[in-house]
């Protein structure tokens, strides 16, 4: 039968490689990876596994029927030809999910896999200064852990309020009061110039002693490897699909974080990086593998666990929503919803989880809200 060929073996390509089994993929199915791990799963990295409480995220997944190679590095692509750092692999159809990687400061740690994972655990013992770059979700779950672990921590922001690249000012604005509970001291408004060996160099000048530097400023498509081949990628990285995760190369498909596909939902190609994309991606591209598929617009979504918080996402809100408060923050769960011609287009939810498994549904519907009820956090979300 013919060769298929998973390129990336963290969520989205063991989500791939699985569906495709399952749905009957005739020929023989490889998963290849760069890490020595089996296919893992990353969220945990930041939570569970940085406090201790888990040393390992391997995914449950009964891998018969899939060739697994761990520790292989793919280098290049031509058609038909997929070459790596142990040999060149013949392929019939290929799906690339090779994700993304964080965005380094030399002499930073970053947190991404979990050999990162387990390194920065063990240097978090107490009395220990950790400086985190970045008050975005990885630094915050980070400092969260980090102050558990009876660590000082302060964390550098070069915009004015956490989260400034996601969030209005001044919902970015509440959470700063978030890092003050917790004990995290928070500097806004201040980049950082250089990490030193035991310090880190603010821009204004300041120098901050630091036991360990973090940062956690994004993270790019891993798409280097793919310089020079026929598959065509956005100024960021990006891979550019079509709506059912096709490349420009016929017979290779991509899907996960080093994906940019077109959203009919939001007007817009999407680079999405969080775990339900690499899970949905995953599976869709295997059903347009096998030519099943249909196109691909789920709501984005994600969550972070932070400060004591659960913290969710869901849709994608413009400048020009309006923005609706659902509950009060001064109450400890709250819910701000967007609204674009009284249609629902994104929330940020904090511990209310039920408003963001209705939220979803009616994004997903694109049904009209009456503002008033959706306004009464007492009120279940529904349409008008
Ligand atoms: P990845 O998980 O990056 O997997 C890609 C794999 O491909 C990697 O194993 C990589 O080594 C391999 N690879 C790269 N280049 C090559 C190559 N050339 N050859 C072979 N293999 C290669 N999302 C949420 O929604 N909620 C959360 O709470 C959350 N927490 C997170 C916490 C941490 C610490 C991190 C790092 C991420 C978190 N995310 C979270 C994001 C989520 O984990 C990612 O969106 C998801 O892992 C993406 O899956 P992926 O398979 O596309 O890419």
């Amino acid at each position: 039968g013919d060769q298929m060929i998973v390129v990336g073996s963290g969520m989205a390509g063991a989500q791939a490689a699985l569906a495709l089994r399952q749905g009957g993929w005739a020929g023989p199915i490889r998963l290849l990876g760069a890490e020595r791990e089996l296919p893992y799963d990353r969220p945990p990295l930041s939570k569970d596994v940085l406090l201790g409480q888990r040393d390992s995220t391997t995914l449950d997944i009964d891998w018969a029927g899939v060739d697994l190679m761990p520790g292989r590095r793919a280098t290049g692509l031509e058609p038909g030809l997929l070459h790596t750092d142990r040999g060149s692999l013949p392929y019939d159809a290929l799906v690339i999910a090779t994700g993304a990687k964080p965005v380094t400061l030399p002499g930073a740690r970053t947190l991404r896999t979990l050999d990162d994972a387990l390194a920065l655990r063990a240097s978090l013992r107490p009395g220990r200064h950790l400086v985190l770059v970045g008050a975005g979700w990885i630094g915050a779950e980070t400092a969260t852990v980090a102050r558990q672990l009876g660590c000082r921590v302060t964390v550098v922001e070069a915009a004015a309020t956490p989260l400034a690249g996601a969030l209005p000012a001044e919902l970015g604005g509440l959470m700063t009061q978030w890092y003050a509970d917790a004990g995290v001291e928070l500097r806004c408004g201040v980049g950082v110039a250089a990490v030193e060996p035991g310090a880190v160099l603010l821009a204004d000048g300041t120098e901050l002693a630091a036991d360990e530097v973090v940062v956690g400023i994004g993270a790019r498509p891993a798409t280097g490897w793919l310089a020079g081949s026929p598959v065509e990628l956005d100024r960021a990285g990006a891979i550019l699909t079509d709506d059912q995760l096709r490349t420009s190369l016929p017979g290779v498909w991509a899907a996960g974080d080093c994906v940019s596909y077109p959203s009919a939902r939001l007007g817009t190609r999407v680079n999405v990086q969080h775990w339900d994309h690499a899970l949905q991606s995953g599976r869709a591209v295997a059903a347009s593998v096998l030519g099943a598929g249909t196109p691909y617009d789920p709501v984005p979504y994600f969550w972070s666990e932070q400060f004591g918080r659960m913290v969710q996402y869901a849709g994608r809100h413009a400048g020009g929503d309006l923005m609706l408060w659902r509950g009060s923050a001064e109450d400890p769960a709250w819910t701000v919803l967007w609204l674009r011609d009284g249609r629902l287009t994104g929330l940020l939810s904090v511990d209310r989880p039920r408003d963001v498994n209705q939220a979803k549904k009616l994004i997903e519907r694109g049904v009209p809200l009456d503002p008033v009820a959706a306004a009464d956090p007492s009120v279940q979300l529904k349409a008008a």
